[in-house]
This record gives structure tokens, C-alpha cells and sequence, in this order.
């Protein structure tokens, strides 16, 4: 019989998509990690850390922290023999430059797909003012989403042109949309 495939994933989204609920669905259905930079990060800066204290001015007016602050961030999680045991990143990677770093973390394995969670933009504003977070303030929202746009969709092109990407409809109910999302990274699992 067949082990279970660890999937190695990668799921890219605008802030207030719902990556972080179907982060959790996913990471229990496969049972593998589930790291989110941004919840590391807020714990970080929570504790009062050197990374928090670094870290803080950046998150506070939507900026993205520095990648040099990033990379031991995720490799530790996810880099070398980790892979065997399946991740899910959440929140990483945001650039092209942290895109690179990843193939280099994860060589030789590599992942098996990015998963584009797709809500658009207008619907991801409304979440984002009415969750009312403490930086969610309209100038960082205004500064994510065109970060968004400008630095981190470049990525989709990225992924696609190594045969990664998977577009997920992540409009709709809960439920609804962890059951597309489960089929369609089954399909790149194959199981
Ligand atoms: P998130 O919870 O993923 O939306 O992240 C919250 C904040 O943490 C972001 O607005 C950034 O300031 C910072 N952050 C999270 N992940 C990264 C990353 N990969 N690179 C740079 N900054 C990040």
C-alpha cells in the first residue's frame, strides 16, 4: 500500500482572502505544518524579541519586513529534511527575491504546487476594514493591496512558468471552498 503523500504547498491570497481558516482545514486534513510569517511575526513582536522589535515599524505601516528577517524564519520550518513531513507556508513568499529563496530552501524536493486562493480586491477591502485589526488601518490596507499587486502577484508568472500554480475561486462558504481546495491539490498530489 501506498504512504499518504506529505504535500509541500504554498498558498499565495490578498490579506483577508481567508488563508488563515483554510490554512488550518488544510494543514489538519494532510496532516502537515501549517507556518504563517505574519502570525510569527505578530508573536515576535507580542514577546518583544529582537525579530518583534525589528519587525514592528515595517508591519505597522503594511511594509513588508525585510527579507534577511524572513529567510531563518522559514527555513528552519521548512528547509532541508523538514520538506519529507509536508508544509503548508502561508505569508511567504511576497517577493520575487524570497520566491528564489524558497527553490533554494527546498532543493532538492522542491514543492509540489502554489495555491492561489482568488478574491478580488473589493471583497478583500470590506473583510479587511471589518475585522478591524490593530494594523488595519485604511493607509496599511491601501499599502498591502499595492504591495500586493506590485510585488507579490508577480510571483503567480513565477510559479506558473515551473508548472506550480493552481488557481482556487476562494468566494463562497467555508466548507465550499476547502472542498475545491482539497480536490484540486489532490489532482497535483495524485492521490
Ligand atoms: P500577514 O499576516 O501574512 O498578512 O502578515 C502581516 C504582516 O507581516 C505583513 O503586512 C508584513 O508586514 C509582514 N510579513 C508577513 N510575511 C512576510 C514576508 N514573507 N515578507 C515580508 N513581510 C512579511
Amino acid at each position: 500500500m501506498s504512504q499518504a503523500v506529505r504535500p509541500r504547498l504554498v498558498i499565495m491570497g490578498r490579506q483577508g482572502a481567508g488563508k488563515g481558516t483554510q490554512c488550518e482545514l488544510l494543514a489538519a486534513h494532510y496532516g502537515i505544518d501549517h507556518l504563517s510569517t505574519g502570525d510569527v511575526l505578530r508573536a515576535a513582536v507580542a514577546e518583544g524579541s529582537e525579530l518583534g522589535v525589528k519587525a514592528k515599524a515595517f508591519m505597522d505601516a503594511g511594509d513588508l519586513v525585510p527579507d534577511e528577517l524572513m529567510t531563518d524564519i522559514v527555513a528552519s520550518r521548512v528547509g532541508g529534511d523538514k520538506g519529507a513531513a509536508g508544509f503548508l507556508l502561508d505569508g511567504f513568499p511576497r517577493n520575487v527575491g524570497q520566491a528564489e529563496t524558497l527553490v533554494e530552501i527546498t532543493a532538492p524536493d522542491g514543492l509540489h504546487a502554489c495555491v492561489n486562493l482568488d478574491v478580488e480586491e473589493s471583497v478583500v477591502r470590506e473583510r479587511m476594514i471589518a475585522r478591524g485589526r490593530e494594523d488595519d488601518t485604511p493607509e496599511a490596507i491601501d499599502r498591502r493591496l499595492q504591495l500586493y499587486a506590485q510585488e507579490t502577484a508577480p510571483l503567480f508568472d513565477f510559479f506558473d512558468s515551473k508548472g506550480l500554480l493552481v488557481v482556487c475561486n476562494g468566494f463562497g462558504e467555508v466548507e465550499e471552498i476547502s472542498t475545491r481546495l482539497i480536490s484540486s491539490i489532490d489532482q497535483v498530489i495524485g492521490s
